[in-house]
C-alpha cells in the first residue's frame, strides 16, 4: 500500500487537505494523525471491517480494545447507555484533553472496536487538527497510538513513518505533540472512580473533581498476579529492543553506579545508553547519554521519553542504563511508562540496607560437570573477593572427580580443578547470606522441598535470564565446550547482577 504523507499546520488548518483525510476514514481506510498526547492512528470506530485494519496495521492482539475519539460533546450520549453525573463533571473540567472515560456501551459500538467489552473507552482530544478530522471522519474515530504494537509510541510523525510506512493510507505531519504521553485512562463504571492508567491529568487533579479516586493496584505493583483493568496494560509495551534497566536511589550513587554498569559492558565490547536529567548530564563518563529534561520540568521529561527509548533503537545499543523518577504527580505516568519498557527490572541503591552474600552455591545433580564448571569460572572471575564459591550435588553416593572431558575443557580456558571431589548439598552448606543456583527447575524444586526456609534459590537461567544449555553427558568434546561457553556467559550475567544489586 503507498501511504500518502501530508502535512498540516495546527495554527492555520488547510480544511481541504482535513476532507481530504476525512473521506480516507469514511471509506473505512487507516489515517494516522496528531493528537496532544501521542500520534494516533485512526479509523472509523462505528465499522468494525475498518477497526480490525488497525489491528493487524499495529499488529495490535484483539483482546485490546480502542479508545473512541469524539470531537464535540453531544456525540458521547450517541454511542453509550448511560452518562454518568461524574462524567459530566470531568468532561466539564478536562475535555477536551489528555483524559479517557469508560462507559457502558450501546449497540452501536461494534464489539470489534472495544474487544469484545460491553463497555467503551471515549476521549475527546484537544488537538486542533485532530478535532476537524473527527468531524471530516464520521464524528467517532478509533485511535490507539499509531505504533507497531509493542513499541515505544509514537511523539512525532517520523516515527510514524518508522513503524507504519505501506500499512496505512495516510500519514498526517502536524509536528511534534505537545505532551508525549498516553491519555489518563479513568474508569467510573464500578463505584470509586479508578485511574486504569495514569497520565498527564493525574490522581490529584481527578479527586480535586471527585473526591477520592483509586489507583488499579495491577498498574502500580510490578510482583502483583492481578490482572489490569485497562487489557491493554498487561501487554509489555513501551519496549526498546535493547534491556533497560532502571537505577533507583539516592542521585549520586545513582550516577556512580550507572558509570560503574557501563563501564562494565564497555570491557566486553557493549555498547550501553543512558537515560538521565539535565542536573546529571555532566557527571556521566561513557556510554551514549541522552537526557530527557529537567528535573523540575517533568512536563518535558514527559514529552521527551519515547522519543529517546527510539533512538536507542536507532543507534543499536546493546543495553540502556535509566535513572528513576519520583512517583507524585505526572511522575506517576512517566514511571509507569519506564517501568513498562525495562519489565520491571529496577536496581535500588540502598547504601545502609545492602546485604552482602558470603557464599554461592551451584547445585547439578552429580556435581561433576555443570556444577564445578560454573564453581571454577565464579572462583577465577571473583578472585580477590571475600565470597566463597562452592558446587554441591543432589545425588552424590560417593564424591568423585570432575568429569575428564569437562576438565578437559577447562584446562584448555586456564582453569584447573585439581583434587575437586563432589559433595552432596547438606544443611551445613546453607545459611542466610547464601545464594543457590540451581541447574534445572527440578533442581530447585528439589532444594526447596528439603529446605523451605531457605531464602534466594534460582534456577541459573531465572537469575540470570539466559538460555539453559544441554547436559553433555556422554558427547562429544565440543559438546563440552558449547555447556562451558553458555555457563561462562550465565556466571558472566550473574556477577553483573549481584555487582549491581551490591551483594558482592
Ligand atoms: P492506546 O489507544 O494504544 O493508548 O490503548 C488504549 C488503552 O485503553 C489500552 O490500554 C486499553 O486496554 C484501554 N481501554 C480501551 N477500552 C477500554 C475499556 N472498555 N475498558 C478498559 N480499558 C480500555
Ligand atoms: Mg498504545
Amino acid at each position: 500500500m503507498n501511504t500518502s504523507y501530508i502535512t498540516i499546520n495546527e495554527a492555520a488548518v488547510d480544511d481541504s487537505k482535513i476532507e481530504a483525510a476525512g473521506t480516507l476514514l469514511k471509506e473505512g481506510r487507516l489515517v494516522a494523525f496528531p493528537t496532544e498526547t501521542v500520534y494516533g492512528l485512526g479509523a472509523n470506530a462505528l465499522d468494525e471491517e475498518a477497526a480490525a485494519k488497525i489491528y493487524s496495521a499495529k499488529g495490535r492482539p484483539s483482546d485490546n480494545p480502542l479508545i473512541v475519539h469524539i470531537a464535540d460533546w453531544d456525540a458521547l450520549g450517541l454511542i453509550v447507555k448511560e452518562i454518568p453525573p461524574q462524567a459530566r463533571l470531568l468532561a466539564d473540567r478536562f475535555w477536551p484533553g489528555p483524559l479517557t472515560m469508560i462507559f457502558q456501551k450501546n449497540e452501536r459500538v461494534p464489539y470489534g472496536t472495544t474487544g469484545g467489552l460491553e463497555t467503551v473507552a471515549v476521549r475527546m482530544p484537544s488537538n486542533r487538527i485532530a478535532q476537524k478530522l473527527i468531524r471530516a471522519g464520521g464524528g467517532y474515530i478509533a485511535a490507539p497510538s499509531a505504533n507497531t504494537s509493542g513499541r515505544p509510541s509514537p511523539t512525532q510523525a517520523s516515527h510514524v513513518l518508522d513503524d507504519l510506512d505501506g500499512k496505512i493510507d495516510m500519514i498526517i505531519d502536524g509536528g511534534p505533540v505537545s505532551i508525549g504521553l498516553e491519555s489518563t485512562i479513568v474508569d467510573l463504571s464500578e463505584g470509586v472512580p479508578t485511574i486504569l492508567r495514569p497520565g498527564y491529568i493525574t490522581k490529584e487533579m481527578l479527586e480535586e473533581v471527585l473526591g477520592h479516586v483509586e489507583v488499579d493496584q495491577a498498574i502500580i505493583r510490578s510482583d502483583s498476579d492481578i490482572v489490569p483493568k485497562a487489557p491493554g496494560m498487561k501487554y509489555k509495551h513501551y519496549a526498546p529492543k535493547a534491556d533497560l534497566v532502571i537505577v533507583e536511589g539516592k542521585s549520586s550513587m545513582v550516577v556512580a553506579k550507572i558509570n560503574e554498569l557501563v563501564q562494565m559492558k564497555q570491557a566486553h565490547g557493549l555498547r550501553a545508553g543512558v537515560i538521565c536529567t539535565e542536573e546529571s548530564f555532566p557527571s556521566y563518563e561513557g556510554g551514549v547519554v541522552r537526557t530527557v529534561g529537567s528535573r523540575q520540568d517533568e512536563e518535558s521529561i514527559a514529552k521527551h521519553l519515547f522519543a529517546v527509548l527510539r533512538e536507542f533503537d536507532d543507534l543499536e545499543v546493546d543495553c540502556i542504563y535509566s535513572e528513576s523518577f519520583e512517583a507524585p504527580g505526572l511522575g506517576q505516568a512517566i514511571m509507569n511508562r519506564l517501568l513498562k519498557a525495562a519489565a520491571h527490572q529496577v536496581v535500588k541503591i540502598d547504601h545502609k540496607g545492602v546485604s552482602k552474600l558470603n557464599r554461592i552455591i551451584f547445585v547439578s545433580n552429580s556435581g561433576t560437570i555443570s556444577g564445578p564448571m560454573a564453581e571454577g569460572l565464579t572462583k577465577e572471575k571473583l578472585k580477590g573477593k571475600e565470597i566463597d564459591v562452592i558446587s554441591r550435588g543432589l545425588v552424590v553416593l560417593f564424591p568423585e572427580p570432575i568429569n575428564q572431558k569437562a576438565e578437559a575443557v577447562m584446562i584448555s580456558n586456564g582453569i584447573r580443578m585439581d583434587g575437586y571431589r563432589s559433595a552432596q548439598l547438606t544443611k551445613e552448606d546453607l545459611g542466610d547470606a547464601c545464594l543457590i543456583l540451581t541447574r534445572t527447575e527440578k533442581q530447585k524444586k528439589t532444594v526447596l522441598e528439603a529446605y523451605p526456609e531457605q531464602k534466594q534459590v534460582y534456577t541459573l537461567c531465572e537469575f540470570t535470564g539466559e538460555e539453559d544449555t544441554p547436559n553433555p553427558y556422554g558427547g562429544e568434546l565440543a559438546d563440552y565446550g558449547r555447556c562451558f561457553e553458555q555457563i561462562e556467559r550465565m556466571v558472566d550475567r550473574m556477577i553483573e547482577r549481584l555487582s549491581m544489586e551490591r551483594s558482592i
